[in-house]
């Protein structure tokens, strides 16, 4: 049975550093990245079609009025993020499992929707100290961000036990030894 794979984690947690990891190095679990839609606006090198599909929030609007969303958010107003029909459903069909980025709502709304055909996975920093001394570290983010992302942190972490597994990543060779039992046992 195809699975979908969905990992949430807050934000610093190596979440997209193991996504690459699974996919690159283990071709035999066949997972296919679902490509998320957003209406924030392309960063650094980004590409339509590759990190996500870039749409206006009209655009974003229209799609939600006929249907094609399997889960979306608006963070705020015109910022929406959302999961396409079209990158899951096919796929399913096809056998092939896929693997989606979501945030923590959305990761439940998925479970929701797709029940046994979705594991979901949440990625935990080994404490809240450890998250913040990794983000002061990155040094990407001003103090008043990097207290925004600590506050989300906390509430993330509150959801983790809703998810089907969780990973700690504090060693990242551990956290990727540990995610690989994960999904060999489920699929
Ligand atoms: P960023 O703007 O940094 O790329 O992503 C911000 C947040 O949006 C991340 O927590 C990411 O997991 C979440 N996100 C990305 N795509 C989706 C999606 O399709 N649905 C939902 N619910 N969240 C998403």
């Amino acid at each position: 049975m195809s699975k979908i794979i969905v990992l949430s984690a807050p934000s610093g947690c190596g979440k997209s550093t193991l996504i690459n990891y699974l996919m690159t190095s283990h071709p035999e679990l066949n997972l296919h990245f679902s490509i998320s839609a957003t209406s924030r606006p392309p960063r650094g090198t980004e590409q339509h079609g590759k990190e996500y599909y870039f749409l206006t929030p009209e655009e974003f609007r229209r799609r939600i009025e006929a249907d094609e969303f399997v889960e979306y958010c608006e963070v705020y107003t015109d910022r929406f993020y959302g999961t396409l029909r079209s990158e899951v459903d096919s796929r399913l069909s096809r056998g092939e499992n896929v693997i989606m980025d979501i945030d923590v709502v959305g990761a439940a709304n998925v479970k929701r929707c797709y029940g046994e055909h979705a594991l979901t996975i949440f990625i935990k920093p080994p404490s809240v100290q450890a998250l913040r001394q990794r983000l002061e570290s990155r040094g990407t983010d001003s103090p008043e961000v990097i207290d925004q992302r600590i506050d989300r942190a906390e509430y993330e972490i509150a959801q983790a036990e809703h998810f089907d597994a969780i990973v700690v990543n504090d060693d990242l060779a551990t956290a990727q030894k540990t995610l690989l039992q994960v999904l060999n046992q489920r699929l």
